[in-house]
């Protein structure tokens, strides 16, 4: 499942950054002890290096940005022109350009939406009222104005919700769909856009210049990059891909009385920290990003489709909640059911991971 130790480049830094705080235990940290089962007066790694940071906060968000930027000019100039390069060549070298360009794009998109988008919303980039219209702002750069004010106010419900009857991570539609016909809702979650109709009912107050702001962005780059609607398209089927396979290992698995398992996931800027990112969602992505390097992961990114296709108790935390009776998943007052019966009825250990 997952790696025995960290990476040896992993395990020098760590000796590295052990100097500077030799009470540090690389095995509890690796075990994430420190975090789940802390002994009296242990920090955690995550805490020291948010302290380390502190002072350099305003270069962490200008490095931040940078990398934004950079990715932006990647994807939206440089993506669509190596796609015309290889198509005119032709054959083998055009279907190449057309298959991958697009794939990696969607999740170097997937990764600045991360690094940004998110970190705006838990206003961990400038860690003031502006951080609300960076997030905008990027959102419009990463052509998905649509999501502007609506991704910030959606995921704060679930973080205030998560696995509770008002997650809106889980829907009552998404959780029958899921339950009578799993080839569907695989279908539904992998169609952009529209794979959000379950939540148009949701009331989200919308700041009508902030939304402005992500459209008018979005159309000053399309002047600016014009990539051919079809790429545009096909990015956004990868970045919707991305995203689907996160939702499938970050609340997923069997009730073990977690919040969100620990992963792995490329390019993408320590999401994978997700429990922690739950507990504590002021810590920035960068420190999430460095700390995941030597933390044991329950899951990666590429279990998610595969176990949700093969397993019939993959499924979201919030099914597996003592409160949660089956379809009807918005009653919050389902009959009591211990998750030890429900994980004993259905004949599995009772682990999120392998
Ligand atoms: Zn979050």
């Amino acid at each position: 499942m997952s790696a025995e130790a960290p990476s040896r480049a992993a395990q020098r830094l760590f000796r590295w950054y052990q100097r500077r705080h030799p009470a540090l235990d690389a095995e509890r940290v690796w075990a994430r002890l420190d975090l789940e089962s802390p002994a009296p007066g242990e920090l955690t790694l995550e805490a020291r290096l948010v302290a380390d940071l502190a002072p350099h906060r305003a270069a962490l968000a200008a490095a931040m940005l940078l990398i934004f930027g950079l990715g932006v000019s990647l994807v939206w100039g440089l993506g669509p022109r190596l796609v015309a390069a290889l198509s005119a060549r032709g054959g083998f070298a055009a279907a190449t350009g057309w298959a991958l360009v697009p794939f990696f794009a969607g999740f170097v998109v997937h990764g600045l939406f991360i690094l940004v988008v998110h970190e705006a919303t838990h206003h961990n980039i400038l860690q003031n009222r502006f951080d609300r219209s960076l997030g905008n702002i990027a959102l419009g750069l990463l052509f998905l104005p649509f999501l502007a004010e609506r991704y910030q106010h959606t995921h704060r419900v679930h973080h205030r919700w998560v696995n509770t009857a008002h997650d809106n991570n889980w829907t009552a539609f998404r959780d029958k769909l899921s339950q009578r016909a799993r080839v569907l809702y695989v279908v539904y979650e992998l169609i952009p856009i529209l794979n959000n109709v379950d939540r148009l009912a949701e009331r989200v107050p919308v700041r009508r210049l902030q939304a402005a702001l992500a459209w008018g962005v979005a159309l000053c780059a399309a002047l600016l990059f014009r990539p051919p609607v079809t790429y545009w398209l096909l990015v956004l089927f990868w970045l919707n891909f991305v995203n689907a396979n996160r939702l499938w290992v970050e609340h997923f698995g069997h009730y073990r009385g977690a919040l969100a398992n620990t992963y792995s996931a490329p390019l993408s800027f320590g999401i994978g920290h997700h429990a922690l990112h739950h507990r504590d969602p002021r810590v920035p992505a960068l420190v999430l990003m460095v700390g995941l390097w030597f933390r044991r992961k329950d899951l990666s990114l590429r279990h998610g489709l595969y176990r949700l296709l093969r397993r019939r108790d993959w499924a979201h935390f919030r099914t597996q909640q003592p409160d949660f009776a089956p379809s009807t998943a918005e009653a919050s007052a389902g009959p009591a059911r211990p998750p030890e019966t429900r994980a004993a009825a259905r004949g599995r250990d009772s682990t999120g991971g392998a």
